[in-house]
C-alpha cells in the first residue's frame, strides 16, 4: 500500500532532510586519510542527537550504526567499524534521520582524492543517474519511468545497475511501498500520484551487477570487486514536479544548524 502525504507531513520530512543534509556536510568535512567510519559514525549520531533527531538506521532490525559507511567495493549496508580511510578510498556514506516520527533519507559516494577517470565517471555517472531518475518524478509518471531513466543515464555511461537492491517509498516508516528497481522499462509500474515520497538511490558498480553478502550479514560487496558508488535522495511527487527533501547537493539548502558542541567531536 502506498502511503500518500499531505503538504504538511512533506514539511516534516523536509525539517528531517534538513538535518540529514547537515549531517552529511558535516561528515564531509571529517571524510579524510585516517579517519575510521566508526568515528564518522560516533560524530553523526551526536550531531543529529543534537538537532533533536533519532538516527534512523540505529536498531533497524539489529543494524548496530548510525549510519552506513561502505568503502570501494561494497555498495550498501556498511557497518561502522575499525576501518581506516585510505587516501585511494572511495566511500558510501548512507544517512537515515528521523525528526518527529517523519524519516529522511539520502547517501552520498566521495572520492578522498583527485578521483582517477573511472573513479569519476563511476561517481559522476550515478550522481547524474540520480538527478535523472528525480527528474521523472512527476504526477502521472510511473514507477517504471523513474528506473528507466536511472538505467539509461547508468549504462550509458558504461556502468552496472545492481538489481538485487531497490528505492522504496519513505514517510514514517524508512521502507514504505512500492519498490523503485533501477532498471526498468518506461510506461511501466504504479502511476506516481500527488503526496507519495520516494527514496531514489542508483546502486551501480564499475564492472558487473552481481553482488555478495559479508559474513556479518549487512555488508554488500559487488561480487567481482569492482567499485561501488551509491547516491540517493528523499523525493516528493508534488503538482509543481519532484521536491527534494534531502538536498545535499545544495550549499545553502537549509538553515544553518545548531553547532555541534566541542566535546562531541573526539579524535577527529
Ligand atoms: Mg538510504
Amino acid at each position: 500500500m502506498i502511503v500518500k502525504k499531505s503538504a504538511l507531513e512533506i514539511e516534516k520530512m523536509a525539517a528531517a532532510g534538513a538535518v540529514l543534509v547537515a549531517t552529511m556536510r558535516m561528515l564531509e568535512g571529517k571524510i579524510k586519510p585516517g579517519v575510521s567510519t566508526a568515528e564518522l559514525d560516533v560524530v553523526a549520531e551526536r550531531f543529529i542527537r543534537s538537532q533533536g533527531a533519532v538516527p534512523s538506521f540505529k536498531g533497524y532490525r539489529g543494524f548496530p550504526g548510525s549510519i552506513c559507511a561502505s568503502p570501494n567495493s561494497m555498495i550498501v549496508h556498511g557497518i561502522p567499524g575499525p576501518y581506516r580511510l585510505k587516501r585511494s578510498d572511495i566511500i558510501s556514506i548512507d544517512i537515515g534521520v528521523t525528526l518527529d516520527g517523519w524519516v529522511a533519507d539520502a547517501a552520498r559516494t566521495f572520492a578522498l582524492t583527485d578521483a582517477s577517470p573511472e573513479v569519476a565517471n563511476l561517481l559522476s555517472a550515478t550522481e547524474q543517474a540520480l538527478f535523472a531518475g528525480v527528474e521523472q518524478c512527476r504526477v502521472g509518471n510511473r514507477v517504471g519511468d523513474v528506473s528507466h531513466a536511472i538505467q539509461r543515464v547508468a549504462e550509458g555511461a558504461g556502468l552496472a545497475v545492481v538489481r538485487s537492491l531497490v528505492g522504496h517509498g519513505v514517510g514514517k516508516d524508512m521502507h514504505e511501498d512500492p519498490q523503485v528497481p533501477n532498471f526498468g522499462q518506461p510506461g511501466k509500474g504504479p502511476v506516481l500520484e500527488e503526496g507519495m515520497v520516494l527514496a531514489i538511490e542508483p546502486m551501480t558498480t564499475a564492472g558487473r551487477a552481481a553482488v555478495r553478502v559479508a559474513s556479518d550479514g549487512w555488508a554488500i560487496f559487488s561480487q567481482d570487486d569492482s567499485l561501488a558508488a551509491h547516491f540517493e535522495f528523499t523525493v516528493a511527487v508534488t503538482a509543481d514536479g519532484p521536491r527534494i527533501l534531502t538536498p545535499w547537493h545544495l550549499k545553502d539548502a537549509c538553515e544553518d544548524p545548531q553547532p555541534l558542541p566541542e566535546t562531541a567531536t573526539p579524535g577527529l
